[in-house]
């Protein structure tokens, strides 16, 4: 990858303003720290973008060293946080579970950088997701069961994903109404609804949160991913070149819903223990317009004949509705601690 020389200091204001908050903390905890931890971030122009070096967002966050000790990998891991990461990739694995982030990873003066948006859009809020909890309660959720009626979504060999998605949304209705939530199904038969109005459900009801279900399909892949909207200027995960990367409404949410992704995919990929393809971004209808954090899961590969007979026994179906609910309450406690 072409770079240009780095350019200086440029990020003392960016630094100020976005981690001042947090600087008193991370002083507590010098004294114990085997390496010096920087109060602020700086970032360096390469080529179009803003890029931060890992080994200072390591020291940043208190990863401690990077047990690697190669110019194009970096592994850190502290009893509270993992981080992994390769030259030229875009995907890394943070705590448990695999992102994909709006840049590759960059190798340049012998040291690998992170683009800055990704620090702010991805590492931040799931390393610091203490930092985003708002106050109110976390109480009304929309469950949005994908495709439904004319509408058949994709099929496996003896399933349809209309089917099995409502099938699912239910069971998760029934966990997280068991839990105190507000649960609201933007359909609960089998129905042709239309995209804007399964956003529409969101304004309408008030909605905190809002889950799109689906599953897969695609050559012989398997395994489990959850999207969330890229933030502005990024492009989505599968990008075609055709990406319109500018901010859609609920960029708002970023934060949220990249911890709210976070949190399902873990507990997805943990419980069931498919394959965790990761966090990924796209600008999907739902993604877009949805005014509250929003998610939405692909729970597996009905195109993959193994994957697909697991998702037809009703024993795992129940154990992707009860980790998907104990995701979304993981959610909900982070955001309403004291
Ligand atoms: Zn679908």
């Amino acid at each position: 990858m072409s770079f240009c020389t780095a350019k200086g200091e440029i990020v003392l204001v960016f630094a100020g303003r976005l981690f001042a908050s947090v600087t008193g903390l991370f002083a507590l905890s010098l004294a114990s720290a085997a390496l010096v931890q920087p109060s602020s971030l700086k970032a360096y122009r390469f080529g179009g973008s803003k890029y931060i070096s890992i080994t200072e967002v390591a020291a940043y966050y208190g990863l401690g060293r990077d047990v690697r000790g190669v110019v194009d990998r970096a592994e850190y891991k502290t009893s509270f946080a993992q981080l992994e990461l390769q030259a030229d990739r875009r995907d890394i694995l943070l705590n448990g579970v695999n992102h994909w982030l709006s840049a590759p990873i960059l190798v340049a003066r012998g040291r690998l950088w992170i683009a800055e948006l990704d620090v702010l859009k991805t590492l931040d809020p799931v390393l610091r997701p203490e930092r985003l909890r708002s106050g109110p309660q976390v109480r009304t959720i929309v469950l949005d069961p994908g495709h439904g009626g004319s509408d058949r979504g994709t099929r496996g060999r003896s399933s349809r994903e209309k089917e099995l998605t409502l099938d699912l949304a239910k069971r998760v209705e029934r966990d997280l109404a068991a839990s105190g939530m507000h649960v609201v199904l933007t359909r609960a038969s089998d129905k042709t609804v239309p995209l804007e109005n399964r956003v529409g459900f969101v304004r309408a009801k008030g909605a905190d949160l809002f889950v799109s279900l689906h599953f897969n399909s695609g050559g012989p892949a398997s395994g489990i991913e959850t999207y969330c909207a890229p933030p502005a200027g990024a492009d989505s995960t599968a990008n075609t070149g055709s990406d319109d990367r500018e901010a859609t409404p609920n960029n708002r949410f970023d934060e949220q819903n990249v911890w709210l992704a976070q949190c399902v995919q873990k507990t997805l990929s943990r419980a069931t223990g498919a394959v965790d393809r990761g966090v990924r971004r796209a600008r999907f209808y739902v993604l877009r317009y949805a005014n509250c954090p929003a998610i939405l899961v692909e729970a597996g590969f009905l195109s993959s004949p193994p994957e697909e007979q697991r998702i037809l026994r009703t024993d795992y179906r129940e154990l992707l509705a009860k980790a998907i609910a104990d995701g979304i309450l993981t959610y909900k406690k982070t955001m309403e601690a004291p």
